[in-house]
């Protein structure tokens, strides 16, 4: 066997599947291989060095490679590395990470389910609304209303193919058809000439339509990620998310906020809800920053009252049946413990709050650009709008690959971030610093010039 058919390049190219990868050109192409990561950096196999603008995959917030985490988590792993975490037994870290999400999440969220990243986060938190509304005698509280545009995750039907009788106890057949979807809040979909305040009464009511539609009786929750992130970094009109919730109560709703991206700093506070968009979901679903990416670790948080009605005794669906191996690893609540500690030891919150304007202002110059449609963004997250002719809305052909083509060229220069569609994606590390800023603006900046045609 030569040099670079064993080498990890060829290897993953043989044997890996990737997520969101056309199978077709992988075959050809492989995959760039990261074997290092410091601070904002990370390299591959060449030894090329690159700005991380998107922080791994909107997770890595303190930054790569910290030997605080490394001797965390070898310090767990040599203490208790893992046990069974169902009701009879627990473990030290998760009853401590438990009780600081308890303290720093908003309103009542008091109670906490592990989960092992984002998707399953998710799928816990339709499984306790479920669970809710049944404990309460609310049979037929079982819609989910959703975004068009959001991203929730990936994880399958897994409990549905589960065959074990008793597992399904308290959950209720919902049938299929039961998550439904409204618009997202797009300001760049904003009618011309609406005002931005229409725009949100015009979200608004087209929520307490489809409620109407639906029936109140049969709606549970809705979901909503506080700025819509892998959707296009869609920041919603102001007071969006306030009066949403302000219609779940009204509906007997609850009100999920899917944090995956936005808590742990990423927008200055280490949850937005409450925070930037002034309202207190029943439940809080987070995952990625609560660790930094250095371990998978998801977590759904509930309310009190919710909390109140599912530990009622004798409660008529059995016992919450959802049952996750990892829930609670001690070895990634360690690691969340640690993350945390070092959030709070190095200021990074109100480093983020601080270094945002920079980091938005800088970005908003490319706005300039006469490819560039739109650029947006809060805290440390933003999106530039790739666009032919900006001015008449029209988009690239799809054969053009136009991110593609930025993405490509901010490698050569240095920087990685992430191609959607027709956008670039920003997310870098919490500890970014100015001269940071000005490299992958400078960058990006030149690799506009690459969609001249
Ligand atoms: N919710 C949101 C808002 C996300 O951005 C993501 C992942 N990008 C998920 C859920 C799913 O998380 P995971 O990939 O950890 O399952």
């Amino acid at each position: 066997m030569n040099a670079e058919a064993n080498s990890a390049w060829a290897k993953d190219k043989a044997h890996v599947l990737h997520p969101y990868t056309d199978f077709a050109s992988f075959h050809d192409e492989g995959s760039q291989v990261i074997t290092g990561a410091d601070g904002m950096h990370v390299t591959d196999t060449d030894g090329r060095k690159f700005i991380d603008a998107i922080a791994g995959l909107w997770c890595v917030n303190i930054g790569h490679g910290r030997r605080e985490m490394a001797e965390a988590i070898a310090d767990q792993v040599m203490k208790m590395q893992y046990y069974n975490p169902f009701g009879h037994s627990t473990n030290e870290p998760a009853a401590e990470l438990g009780a600081w999400l308890a303290n720093h999440a908003p309103g009542s969220l008091n109670h906490v389910y592990y989960t092992c990243g984002g998707s399953t986060a998710n799928d816990a938190a339709i499984r306790l609304v479920h669970y809710y509304f049944t404990m309460r005698g609310d049979h037929r509280k079982k819609k989910i209303i959703s975004r068009n545009n959001a991203y929730h995750g990936a994880t399958y039907v897994a409990a549905e193919l589960t065959g074990i009788h008793g597992t399904k106890n308290s959950f209720d057949k919902v049938g299929e058809n039961f998550i439904h979807h409204v618009s997202a809040a797009d300001m760049f979909a904003k009618p011309e000439g609406m005002s931005e305040q229409a725009y949100c009464d015009h979200l608004v009511q087209e929520f307490e339509t489809r409620i109407e539609q639906l029936g109140p009786d049969n709606c549970a929750a809705f979901i909503a990620e506080p700025i819509m992130g892998a959707g296009g970094v869609l920041v919603a009109p102001r007071g969006y998310h306030r009066r949403m919730w302000e219609v779940c109560k009204r509906h007997g709703m609850l009100y999920i906020a899917d944090e995956v991206v936005t808590a742990f700093g990423r927008l200055g506070h280490w949850f937005a809800s409450e925070d930037v968009f002034d309202h207190q979901p029943d439940i809080l679903v987070c995952a990625k920053g609560i660790t930094s990416g250095y371990i998978p670790l998801g977590a759904t948080l509930i309310s009190d009252e919710i909390y109140d009605v599912i530990s009622r005794p004798q409660c008529e669906g059995g016992v919450f049946s959802m049952g996750l191996t990892y829930f609670g690893h001690p070895v990634a609540c360690r690691a969340a413990l640690e993350n945390v500690a070092i959030i709070e030891r190095e200021g990074l919150l109100s480093h983020v709050q601080e270094i945002s304007d920079y980091f938005q202002s800088s970005l908003r110059t490319l706005a300039e650009d006469r490819h560039v449609g739109d650029v947006r963004g809060i805290g440390l997250m933003a999106a530039i709008d790739l666009m032919e002719a900006p001015e008449e809305k029209r988009p690239f052909a799809a054969s053009f690959k136009a991110s593609d083509r930025v993405f490509n060229a901010c490698l050569s220069q240095g920087s990685i971030v992430r191609p959607v569609g027709d956008r670039i994606i920003l997310s870098p590390p919490l500890i970014i610093e100015k001269d940071h800023v000005d490299q992958l603006t400078g960058h990006l900046r030149n690799a506009l010039t690459y969609l001249r045609t």
